[in-house]
């Protein structure tokens, strides 16, 4: 099978793109390298089945190119992180909606499977435990940037959605929740390679908001065994899935672990999020995955235990620091 993943030069990706090689798919990667980099994929090239093109999701002969050439069309190319959103949101409105419509045009006019990548953001404020598929989304207000994020990524549901009725586009939308393991960075505000990098440095761990928020964190290595089981399964076309690990744990919880496996001596403090964001933003106590319907549909469960996701992340954060 020949896979596009577009932002295949990401975090999750850069992984997917692996697994498929390595299960005799063959892979091309469009990514525009913002928050990407060659370096997630330069283990991969030079294999027979793996190529890659540089450029942006919203370029729409190129993706109508790689598109035709391909018979799944993973779309992962997107804005991400809670930082990242707040500093550029005219960028991440634009990427996140604009894009997933030129993949999704593309696809339509062969018909062409697409995955879609969500994100348990777009369940916004609502305060159910756990989030299934169908539940309310309760979205902050437009004047707050940080929903630019939920909002543009519950528009990419909508629309792939309203292709799959109204054209008879095959899609699966993925929601993924908190995903975690090598090759995350931490500069784009993702919390646990950020805790990471100041554990090893001996820094203060900076937990923002009073830290009894909590979440659920999911090795990468699992996320991408469930987006492929997805992905060959007949009876997910046209469906939204949860995507994660249900076991939660509390930031202040997430920054002990942290501390204690990696051995530092690292104070830990609290940074209001005033402070750490920006005046008025808003957060979520709790968010956790109903994972029936993964399950379900494929049998899946995840299987990776923190304490070993946390072990990986160190582990690739102290290859990355002492590599520069
Ligand atoms: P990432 O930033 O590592 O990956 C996104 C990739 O898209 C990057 O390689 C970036 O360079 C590329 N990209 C951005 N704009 C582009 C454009 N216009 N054209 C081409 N490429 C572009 O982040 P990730 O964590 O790997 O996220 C992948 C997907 O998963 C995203 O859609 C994200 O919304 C979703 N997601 C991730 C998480 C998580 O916890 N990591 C949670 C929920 C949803």
């Amino acid at each position: 099978m020949q896979v596009l993943i577009t932002g295949g030069a990401g975090f999750i990706g850069s992984h997917l793109a692996e697994w498929l090689l390595g299960t005799g798919d063959r892979v091309t990667v469009l990514d525009d390298l913002s928050t990407g980099s060659m370096g997630n994929i330069a283990h991969l090239v030079g294999r027979p089945n793996f190529s890659y093109r540089i450029g942006s999701v919203t370029d729409v002969p190129l993706v109508a190119e790689l598109v035709d050439g391909c018979d799944v069309a993973v779309h992962l190319a997107a804005a991400v992180g809670v930082q990242l959103i707040i500093e550029q949101p005219t960028a991440t409105i634009e990427t996140n909606v604009r894009g997933t419509e030129v993949v999704l045009a593309a696809a339509a006019r062969k018909r062409k499977l697409c995955v879609i990548a969500s994100t348990s953001e777009v369940y916004g404020k609502a305060s159910k435990v756990p989030f299934s598929e169908d539940d309310d989304v309760s979205l902050g207000p437009t004047t707050h940037s940080r929903w630019a994020y939920a909002c543009s990524k519950a528009l990419d549901e909508w629309l792939a959605l309203a292709y799959a009725r109204e054209k008879k586009l095959p899609v699966i939308v993925v929601r993924l929740f908190n995903t975690v393991g090598p090759r995350q960075i931490g500069r784009y505000g993702m919390v646990l390679p950020r805790f990471a990098d100041q554990a090893i440095a001996g820094e203060p761990i900076t937990v923002f908001g009073s830290g009894e928020q909590a979440r659920c964190f999911c090795h990468v290595r699992d996320s991408v065994e469930a987006i492929v089981r997805l992905m060959r399964t007949a009876d997910a076309v046209g469906e939204v899935v949860n995507v994660g690990n249900n076991h939660e744990i509390t930031i202040n919880g997430l920054a002990d672990r942290v501390r204690q496996i990696a051995g530092s001596q690292s104070k830990i403090v609290r940074v209001p999020y005033d402070v750490a964001y920006a005046k008025g933003f808003e957060d979520m106590e709790r968010r956790v995955p109903d994972l029936a319907k993964l399950a379900r549909l494929t049998g899946f469960h995840p299987a990776v235990q923190l304490d070993r996701t946390i072990e990986d992340v160190l582990a690739d954060r102290r290859r990355a620091l002492s590599a520069q």
